[in-house]
Formats: structure tokens, sequence, C-alpha cells
């Protein structure tokens, strides 16, 4: 019932706002978001096909569902005179709050105990940053990646400079870092909150790991592939790369969330699927796909809670302000950190699209 009431709610808003506010009004949500929202919405995505959309956009309001650093993403890249308005203020991300400027700056200062980083080391940031972030990368000539993108990335920046560090994703790091066929032995993982004495153990690495993890994608573990196979010995398993490395070498398949999305779909009927990723979008999936047996891999689905702070109310609370010409949870990027931030995305933009 309160269910039907807020789709109502919501539908009711986003319609007199379309109304109204014609193209000057974009709604993004990401795949994770709740599904009152994605199908308000204009368009749904990972976060590199938001960040697309919102660079390509026109409108002059650009509302994004999703956590706080993609809404901050479409900020650094919109134009002279666009708006980003995020339903939720308080929509973070585990995986993003693993780091920082001033941190990584402390880690800049440490390698030049064993190298010199402004001339050896290109960054790479993955996009689950906060813009702050994005700009210390942008500055030192590094791009920012997505899960999609982060092959092609890393592959760039090993072509620019002898080491690359990778922040903060460690497994997706370390994923594509095998995918690469980077050896153990020249990686070295970071852990802010425990920074060693002495930076020996750095000298001989090609790739740093920040230590960051999602707290969604780490709960899937290779007992969870071990189980799902003997009770279905026909899956097909299909994790997400922010997923352990231990996982991963269990899996079938192993891509981006609209990679998971468009294999899935394009599988045969009667496939069945265990899906490592984010639960809305593995339920949503399933329901997209009747004629498929698509579940989670794991036994206790994983949610994302910041993504689900999210509610129809708080989109259309959202719409109706900009009826009344109010322009509620503006999140905006201060110029001198704006500018490099853009660096570092645009040059992700320009590697995917080359
Ligand atoms: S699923 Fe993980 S990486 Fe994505 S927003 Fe939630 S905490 Fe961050």
């Amino acid at each position: 019932m309160r269910r039907e009431m807020e789709r109502t709610a919501v539908a009711d808003a986003v319609e007199e706002a379309r109304r109204v506010l014609g193209e000057k009004l974009l709604i993004l949500a990401h795949h994770y978001q709740r599904d009152e929202i994605v199908y308000a919405a204009d368009y749904r995505g990972d976060s590199l096909e938001l960040s697309r959309r919102a660079a390509a956009s026109a409108a002059r309001w650009i509302v994004f569902c999703g956590v706080h650093f993609m809404a901050e993403t479409a900020a650094v890249l919109a134009r002279e005179g666009q708006r980003v308005l995020i339903p939720r203020e308080d929509a973070g991300c585990f995986l993003a709050h693993t780091i920082d400027y001033p941190s990584l700056t402390e880690l800049w200062r440490r390698l030049a105990e064993v190298m010199e980083p402004d001339r050896e080391v290109i960054p790479v940031a993955y996009v689950n940053t906060t813009a702050d972030v994005k700009a210390f990368v942008g500055e030192r000539g590094g791009a920012c990646c997505t899960s999609s993108s982060a092959e092609a990335v890393l592959r760039w920046a090993f072509s620019r400079r002898k080491r690359v560090l990778f922040v903060p994703d460690q497994y997706l790091g370390r994923n594509t870092a095998r995918r690469l066929g980077i050896p153990e032995e020249e990686i070295a993982v970071w852990d802010p909150r425990h920074p060693p004495e002495r930076m020996d153990g750095y000298a001989r690495a090609r790739l740093i790991l920040w230590r960051g993890t999602c707290n969604v994608h780490v709960r899937f573990l290779p007992e969870d592939v071990e189980r799902v196979r003997r009770e279905r010995p026909d899956v097909r398993v299909i994790v997400h790369p922010e997923c352990r490395p231990e996982v991963v070498e269990l899996a079938d398949e192993v891509g981006s969330t609209s990679y998971i999305i468009r294999t899935v779909s394009a599988s045969p009927p009667g496939s069945a699927w265990a899906v490592g990723t984010e639960e809305r979008l593995v339920a949503r999936l399933a329901a997209e796909n009747p004629d498929k047996d698509v579940f989670s891999l794991a036994e206790v689905p994983p949610f994302c809670s910041y993504m689900s702070l999210t509610r129809p109310e708080d989109l259309a609370a959202i719409l109706e302000g900009l009826l009344r010409g109010e322009e509620r949870n503006v999140v905006e990027v201060p110029p001198g950190i704006r500018a490099p931030a853009r660096m570092a995305l645009e040059r992700m933009l320009e590697i995917t699209s080359s």
C-alpha cells in the first residue's frame, strides 16, 4: 500500500516537472537505485554511462539519483549554467570514504623516499572518489576510470610512466592487473591506516594499490561460488570486478554493471545465472528476464545502504522544489578542484572513446 502511494507521488511529480520544464530537466538514476526511482528516470546506467549522459546533456537541471560522488562527477563535467541536484545529500559511498586528498598527499610524500613519484608514477582514480581525489590525479597527469574502463585506462597509464598508483579499490586494481598479466611481486598495497615505517617494499612495485574495498562486493566469498555450483551444476557465475580476486578467479564472467546486464539479458532462455553484485540490480535483472533463472551469488544478498537512501519522496521533493523555483541540494565543486578533476575525467572519456 505504502509502495503504491510512493509510486503515485513520484510519478505525479515527474510528470508535472517534465510537462513544465521539458528539456531543461534530465533525471539520471544508477542501476542500484530503488525500482520506483529507476523507472522514473530519463536514463538508468552505470557510472560511465551516466557520466557520459551528464556530459552530453544540454539540460539546465540534472537531477542525479545515485550517491554523492556520482552527482559530484556530473557537476565537474557540467556546462556553464547547468546545475546538478541530488535527492539525498547524505548518500555517500563506503569505498569513496576510504580516501581523501590529505591521505593521498601523504602517500605521495612517502613514495618520494624510494622513488621520484612526479616523474615515475601516474595516478589513476576509480570514479568512486570525491572531487578532490580526482583533482589530485588530474594535477599529476593521471586519469579516472570506471569498472568498465579500468583495463583501458591502466594500459594507457603504463604506456606513459613506469609505475601506476591505483586508488581506492584494491580489488578492482588487482583483478585488472591480473588481466594485464602484471606479476604479484610487482604489486604493492598501501594501507593508509597502517603505513609502514620503511618504504623499501614499494621500490620494486610497478603497481601500487590503495587498500580500499566496497562493503557490498566484498561480501561475496569463494564458498558462495562453490555452493551455487553444487546446488545448480548448470549455473553460470557472473561477478563485478570490485569482488575479491578469489571470487573473480572462480567466476565464469567478470564485468561492470552494464556488462552483467548485457550478458545475462542476451543469454538463451532457460539459462541460470548467479550474480555477484548489488541486490537491487540482481532483483531487477531477474524480473526483467523471466525466461531465465537469475539470483544472487550470496545466500544473504547485499544491498548498498547508501544507494537505498534515496526514496521516491526525496526525488519528488527536488522536482516540486524546481517547480516552485527552488534549487534544493545543489552539488557544487570549487573551481580550484573542479578544473583538475575535470582533466582527469576528460582523459578517461577520451581513452574510452578512442
Ligand atoms: S555499491 Fe559499493 S562502491 Fe557502489 S556506492 Fe555502494 S558502497 Fe560505494
